[in-house]
Formats: structure tokens, sequence, C-alpha cells
């Protein structure tokens, strides 16, 4: 059991062996308190995705950080980014991941980090590496856990065209060998991602055989769009190129298959059911769950917070500039959206890594065969 558990927590964005123990139990007891009894608790989430800011230096075909930008308009203040930080640390929070736009730009990133961590919290980053080398040291001087550099393509000009911002494969690759170089011990955890689209999809094994030498673990997201609050908002014919078409249904199962077989730690149920997210995305929304509202949460650069941030029905839970954390954490809004989400009234359906606890719940046996917890079952 604990073996599985490993293997499949390595689709999370960090590898968590070391608190492997606590989590579980807090795992457990989330279940409990917030999905059976769906109460308040003096726990936050176990998680917390905190998008810092939708600037970014780069202008990815697939991404609408800059439109998403115009939405959320104001910014948190310095005060403000490290009174959360100190509520989020005696929360009691497990892990906190930085994502955006682009983190490394955020003027108050290491402030806030170096407060979560004096919490003993795990953190990680997501980053497009331009800036990673410029800030090694101060990633390395607080003690980062994880940091993921996303990487379309083993082709430098693929990478470059897709992410809009030349020379940006080049100083991605550098700053993660300089961060390598200076690192003491295996932290900060190197890790790649992928994003996964119809036009890097025939040369995705030779992708991540090249970033395997590089980083310590390899990842790949299938590319998505239309999600409401998200960088991924994008409507489909703004980057029709990059989208699967049905006829090609057969020969995308087949690439994935031979990823999975090729590299053993994408053989896990959320890898393996990519394909199915691409081309018949209602068949795993009838059978898998949504387990976000019961561990997560997402901090906006504004300080809106939010469960989820694809589905139009999940509206925001409060904002941080009004009310604490944990105020939003046990409002009547969560309560609200856990109990339709417990009855399978959601209608939803994402596949990023950071959801891929849902793909990772699905494939445990036990909750499956608990009424409480089938979908199928409940489902006409
Ligand atoms: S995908 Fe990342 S790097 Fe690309 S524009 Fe969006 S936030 Fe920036
Ligand atoms: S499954 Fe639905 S409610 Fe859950 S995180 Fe994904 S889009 Fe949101």
């Amino acid at each position: 059991m604990l073996k599985f558990i490993i293997k499949h927590t390595k689709t999370l964005p960090i590898p968590f062996s070391r608190r492997l123990i606590s989590m579980s139990i807090e795992f457990l007891r989330a279940i409990f308190r917030n999905y059976i009894l769906n109460t308040s608790s003096s726990r936050g989430p176990l998680f917390i995705t905190w998008m810092v800011t939708f600037d970014c230096n780069a202008f990815c075909v697939f991404c609408s950080t800059h439109s998403q930008k115009k939405k959320f308009t104001a910014d948190l203040s310095r005060e403000k980014a490290i009174a959360t930080a100190h509520e989020i640390g005696k929360s009691k929070v497990k892990i906190v991941g930085f994502t955006g736009g682009e983190v490394l730009l955020w003027p108050y990133l290491f402030d806030v980090i170096k407060i979560l961590k004096s919490y003993n919290i795990a953190v990680y980053l997501v980053t497009n590496g331009h800036l990673l080398k410029e800030k090694a040291d101060e990633i390395l001087e607080n003690r980062v856990d994880s940091i993921t550099v996303s990487i379309d393509s083993c082709n430098s000009e693929e990478h470059d065209s897709l992410r809009n911002l030349p020379g940006l494969f080049k100083t991605a690759i550098e700053g993660i060998q300089y961060l390598k170089k200076k690192r003491h011990g295996k932290y900060p955890i190197i890790k790649s991602t992928t994003v996964l689209t119809q036009q890097n999809i025939h040369t995705i094994s030779q992708t991540i055989e090249y970033l395997s030498r590089i980083v310590d673990h390899t990842s790949i997201q299938p590319i998505s769009f239309g999600y409401e609050n998200h960088p991924h908002s994008k409507n489909t014919h703004s980057m029709k190129s990059l989208l699967f078409d049905n006829a090609e249904y057969h020969s995308t199962q087949s690439y994935i298959d031979q990823l999975c077989d090729q590299f053993p730690q994408f053989n896990t149920s959320y890898f393996r059911n990519i394909p199915a997210f691409i081309f018949n995305p209602i068949t795993l929304q009838k059978k898998i769950k949504c387990w976000s509202p019961f561990f997560r949460l997402i901090i906006m650069p504004d300080g809106e917070v939010f469960h989820c941030i694809a589905s139009p029905a999940m509206s925001s839970l409060g904002n941080i500039n009004k009310s604490s954390f944990m105020q939003i954490w046990n409002g009547s809004q969560i309560r609200q959206q856990r109990d339709c989400i417990r009855k399978h009234q959601n209608n939803c359906l994402c596949w990023t890594q950071d959801v891929s606890f849902n793909a990772l719940m699905y494939s445990l046996k036990l909750p499956n065969k608990l009424p409480t917890f089938n979908k199928s079952d409940m489902l006409p």
C-alpha cells in the first residue's frame, strides 16, 4: 500500500516521502471532517495553490495569463501577503505551491516563503525557468523543496515558439543546471513538466528521455482550455493547431502507452487516462469524483480564494482582504460547494497535475468500493 501511494504521489507537484506518515493521517482526517461531516475544522487545507501574479515574461500559445491579469486587476499588498503566510502556517497546511503567471516576477515571493518554511511547510514553485539562474541563490537560501520547470520539447526552437519567448529553452536549461550544481543534497528537487499537444506528442518519448537526464522527475499534462478563472481559459479557436483531432485517438493512445511502458513513473492512472480525458472526457467525468474542496484552496493574485478555478460553477469563496483565511476555509460558500460535489452534482472534470489527487483517489480500490465515495454507482 505504502509503495502504491509513493508511486502515485509522484504525479503531484512535490514528492512528499519525508512527510508521508503525517500526510496520510491528515488525508484521512480531511476526508472525515471535510467530506463525511462537512463541518468546520481548526486545521486548514492540506494543499494551497497560491497564484501570486498573472504577469509573465512569456506569451505561450496555449495560455491566457495576460488576459486573466485584466480580470484580476488588484495585487495583494506585502503586508497582507505576509499576514496570510503566518495564518497559513498556524493552520497547519502541509504544502504550498506557487504558480501564476511567472512566480519569479512576484516581488514578495521569498518574504512569504521564508515565513512558510518557519512553520515547516513544504514549498514548491512552478516557473518557465527564464529567471531561474538569476534567482537560484534565493531559492537555495530559502530552502524551497521543489521546482517545476515547464519544458515542452527537447527541440529548443519548438519550445521557444510554443512559449513565444526567444532563448527561453537555453536560459531554462542553464538555470536547471546551475541550480543542480549549487544545491546541497537533493533539495530543491527539480522537476520538468511538458504540456502535451498535438504538435509535440510525436516526440514526447524523446523529450522525456532528454529531460530525464537533466531533472530529477519528469511529468506531462494535456493541453487544456476554456477553464473559467485559470490561465488555461483560451478558447479552442485561438490554438487550433495544438489541439487533438478525433482521428488521432489511436495514435495518441499508442504514444501514451509507449511512454507509460518506457518510463515507469508514468504508469499511473493520471497519465494512463490522458487519452480518455482528451477524446472522451465524459466517460471519466462519470466515474472520477472531485476531491478538491476537501483538500485544497487556491489564492488568486488579488486575494480572491477558490477551491477550483476551472469550473464556472465554482465561484469565489471569499477574499483574504475581507475575511481571514480560516473563515473562508470554514465558510458557508465552501460548504455548499463541498455538498454539491458530495452529491456528484458538479458535472465537470479537469486534468492538471495540481488535481492529480482525483485520479490517485480513483485508483485506490477501497474508497471506490464504499458507496459514500463511489461516483459511478450514483449516476444514472
Ligand atoms: S504558461 Fe506559464 S510561462 Fe507560459 S505565458 Fe502562461 S504563465 Fe507564462
Ligand atoms: S473536477 Fe470540477 S470542481 Fe473539481 S477541480 Fe476539476 S473542474 Fe473543479
